[in-house]
């Protein structure tokens, strides 16, 4: 067996491995391919080199007079710096050396670059998948390019329901007047956004839903160069909460009725109506006769018990659109939009009757509750909601200073 020098070896940049004739051990590396392969101090099995590759290398370096030059071979091994994909090439030995010089290229660089960047996508593309949120992706055709698990989930809708956007909007919106402001509101995000390149908000749309359920849903538009991405919740849970929440910090815990700031603002509005040509409203006082008495009687519970019931039957008493308010105390007040003169005199006088007509019963016992009423009509001279409340004020105390269990308007002869 002729040798060489191998200290030759490290002349060369390139990661070079020397195997022995019988390709099952490698002889040499040199400086550049003890890096790639996490330094190994030859001769070893062509194993601790090539790992689990090697019986390929073997068999890819076996056979008379194989591979041919510059022949390559790409393998993925496992070294003890870690996985590593190589290109293997046969080269010269000098003239007379045993065995074969394979030049190792590394390009697990590249591999691990485009794998990871592959991983990074699979990851993303998950993600998307599983937002809590509608995903879509239309290219400049509008045709769809990607629709995430919740934006076909929301709706119900299978492909054969909405093959063409034209079949969406068809189901998503039956009616033909809303989905016309539908369309029309998408079409000009779409304008908007391609010009703003900036999120357009629309507005929330309420769209039915394949099992026939309606749902509340924002949506958010967004052109990406010549993309567009659809993205879009429902709203439908946190809108009625909304209104949930709205309506308890809106309404008088202990008797259901209108809380005080919130009946002053249907007052407010009612007289922007009446003011702008509408019909006058009335506005009744209501405050209970003797209450004190009631209270010493029954206890605060039961005079609590009384106060439910008045708002009750002030409730009971009145049209629909009337609104029944609790101004503090055991003080109501009663807003008839729309309705004055006798009419207007006789719900009150209907509402008195409600109150004192039949006993209360509280804790067991039967007992009279009487009110007083004052009331007022919109428009008057100065018309504001305080000048209205100031009004019906001074009918309810004439109401009272004549007697109680009345009703008595503003401007009524004492
Ligand atoms: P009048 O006929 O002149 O109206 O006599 P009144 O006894 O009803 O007199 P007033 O309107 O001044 O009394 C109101 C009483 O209502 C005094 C107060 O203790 C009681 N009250 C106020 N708020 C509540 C409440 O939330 N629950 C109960 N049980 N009592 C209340
Ligand atoms: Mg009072
Ligand atoms: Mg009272």
């Amino acid at each position: 067996m002729t040798t060489f020098n191998t200290a030759i070896l490290d002349l060369v940049a390139k990661p070079l491995v020397w195997l022995s004739g019988s390709r099952d051990t490698v002889l040499a590396l040199n400086t550049a391919a003890r890096r790639v392969f996490a330094t190994v101090h030859p001769p070893v099995p062509a194993a601790a080199v090539f790992g689990a590759a090697a019986p390929a290398v073997g068999a890819w370096l076996a056979g008379p007079g194989a591979p041919e030059p510059f022949c390559r071979l790409t393998i993925d091994c496992t070294t003890p710096a870690g996985p590593r994909r190589l290109e293997l090439t046969v080269g010269d030995l000098p003239a007379g050396a045993e065995g074969v010089l394979v030049s190792v290229e590394d390009h697990s660089d590249d591999v691990l670059d485009g794998s990871a960047e592959n991983a990074w996508r699979a990851t993303l593309a998950d993600v998307l998948q599983s937002l809590p949120v509608g995903l879509e992706l239309y290219d400049q055709d509008m045709s769809e390019v990607f629709a995430n698990t919740e934006s076909s989930a929301m709706f119900g809708y299978s492909t054969e329901d909405v093959g063409r956007l034209d079949d969406w909007w068809v189901v998503g919106y039956p009616d033909p007047e809303y989905r016309r402001k539908a369309r029309q509101a998408w079409y000009d995000a779409v304008a908007l956004s391609r010009t703003t390149r900036a999120d357009v908000r629309m507005q929330d749309w309420e769209v039915t839903c394949k099992d026939g359920s309606r749902k509340l849903v924002a949506f958010r538009y967004r052109a990406i160069g010549e993309q567009h991405a659809l993205l879009f919740w429902d709203m439908t849970e946190r809108r009625s909460l909304e209104t949930e929440l709205r309506r308890v910090a809106e309404t008088d815990v202990l008797t259901g009725v209108y809380e005080r700031r919130r009946f002053l603002a249907a007052v407010a509005a009612a007289l922007g109506e009446a003011a702008a040509g509408g019909e006058p409203l009335t506005l009744l006082m209501i405050d209970i006769d003797h209450f004190k008495v009631i209270n010493d009687t029954l206890g605060h519970s039961g005079g609590d018990e009384v106060l439910r019931t008045v708002g009750r039957r002030l409730a009971e008493g009145v049209r629909i659109d009337d609104i029944v308010g609790r101004l503090g105390g055991e003080e109501f007040a009663v807003l008839l939009p729309r309705l004055h003169g006798v009419p207007a005199r006789e719900v009150a006088e209907r509402l008195r009757t409600a109150l004192s007509g039949a006993p209360f019963e509280v804790a067991g016992e039967r007992l009279p509750v009487h009110a007083s009423i004052g009331g007022t009509q919109s428009p008057g001279e100065t018309d504001s909601v305080d000048t209205l409340l100031e009004r019906a004020d001074q009918a309810l105390y004439a109401a009272k200073r004549t007697g109680r269990n009345r009703v008595v308007f503003f401007g009524d002869p004492s």
